[in-house]
């Protein structure tokens, strides 16, 4: 198979797990017989410092004529004082944008080995925690206008909220089918007893549902679903969400993993022309957290978010089901042996850095 892989590493630990997630696709191409092209391209703050841009043309054009994108992280400090739109995330929303990518999917699965890491209790983890949240990645707050105004002598800050019925039902039926892959159980988060948004969103789930007989739907507003994430995460298995809602559940989900490091994510098109083939789903395949300033460019950063997010665009841009689990396999085997990054280390097991950690799933790759 050929595929053209727009790489982006970004800003701070991007360029390291960047490196590493480049490795493991070459090793896979060289056992599978496949040509994976890279093209690198500069987003975020590093783009600023070389164009004074967070999204240079260039670097959109290229994503556009990709097969699938590989994200590393982009943002730091040293930018936060750039304007709203040349802000090194203003990137990644303008990415998501134009590029249609409307569908979130973070899994949150509490890896056997890393039990020990989860700040949840022995007690909550015992039936395993394994779900999916499924995210509205281009509507809603985030997506709204944005102002300050004075009135009546006082600043005031507006963020506004909407859905239309389209965006709802779309996502809806991410959700719903990715539900009838596994466990057939739906819950959809909203603010219903409180937002018009949540209203409407309740009630285009509920139409959407009608086709989707075989899974079952409920609805739970978003601070207890906070609440029983923590509680018995083991009771989810699709949690549906608009934009905001999403963020902070399914960053909340990711502490159970014990660690933001090995969590990777997929955001999926709905642009007919960026699909090109029939059973070819365009995406952009990140790990979830961020550019982690703190620990940038001292190889403390664990690279399993970002190799697992390869593997997720071999699954479901390419349909490559077995290159994605050599990887996934050569991941927990690499865990089984006791490797750890500094975030997963405990009592026992072998500390190591970023590009050892990489060079170890290599070689387990088989
Ligand atoms: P962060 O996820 O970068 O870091 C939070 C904490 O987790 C830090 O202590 C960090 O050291 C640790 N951590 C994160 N990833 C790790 C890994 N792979 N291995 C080991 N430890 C890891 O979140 P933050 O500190 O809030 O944000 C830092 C910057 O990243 C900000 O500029 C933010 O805007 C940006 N950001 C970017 C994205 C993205 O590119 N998608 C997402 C979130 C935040």
């Amino acid at each position: 198979m050929k595929k053209n892989i727009a790489l982006i590493p970004g800003d701070g630990i991007g360029v390291e797990i960047m490196v590493q997630a480049r490795n493991v696709l070459e090793r896979i191409s060289t056992l599978y017989n496949h040509h994976f092209y890279f093209d690198e391209l500069l987003v975020g703050g590093c783009a600023i410092d070389a164009y004074g841009d967070c999204l240079p043309k260039r670097s959109l054009e290229s994503c556009k004529n990709s097969d699938s994108i590989l994200l590393g992280a982009v943002g730091g400090p040293k930018w936060d004082n750039q304007p709203h739109h040349n802000r090194p995330e203003h990137a990644l929303l303008t990415l998501r944008k134009e590029l249609g990518l409307f569908a979130n999917i973070r899994p949150a699965k509490l890896f056997d080995e890393l039990k020990d890491s989860s700040p949840l209790k022995n007690s909550i983890l015992q039936n395993g925690v394994d779900f999916i949240v499924v995210r509205e990645l281009v509507g809603g707050l985030y997506f709204g206008e944005h102002k300050i105004e004075e009135v009546d002598g006082e600043r005031i800050g507006f963020d506004v909220m909407s859905y239309s019925v389209s965006q709802i039902e779309a996502i809806a039926r991410v959700a719903f089918d990715i539900a009838s892959l596994r466990r057939k159980n739906v819950v959809s988060v909203d603010k219903a007893n409180v937002l018009s948004s949540s209203k409407l969103w309740r009630e285009i789930v509920e139409y959407v549902s009608r086709d989707y007989k075989d899974i079952a739907l409920t609805h739970m507003y978003v601070d207890n679903a906070a609440m029983q994430i923590c509680r018995n995460p083991s009771q989810f298995d699709v949690i549906l969400t608009e934009n905001m809602f999403g963020d902070i559940l399914s960053d909340e989900s990711s502490v159970i993993a014990g660690t933001l490091g090995v969590l990777p994510s997929a955001s999926l098109s709905n642009i007919k022309d960026l699909c090109k083939e029939s059973n070819h789903k365009f995406g952009m395949y990140e790990p979830i957290h961020g550019s982690a300033p703190d620990i940038a460019m001292q190889d403390k950063a664990n690279p399993i978010g970002m190799i697992l997010s390869a593997a997720m665009m071999l699954e479901l841009s390419f349909g490559l089901k077995n290159e994605a689990l050599a990887i996934q396999n050569a991941v927990y085997n690499t865990l089984s042996q006791g490797y750890r990054t500094g975030d997963i280390m405990s009592e026992g097991k072998k500390l190591i850095g970023c590009k050892e950690m990489g060079e170890i799933i290599c070689k387990n790759l088989v």
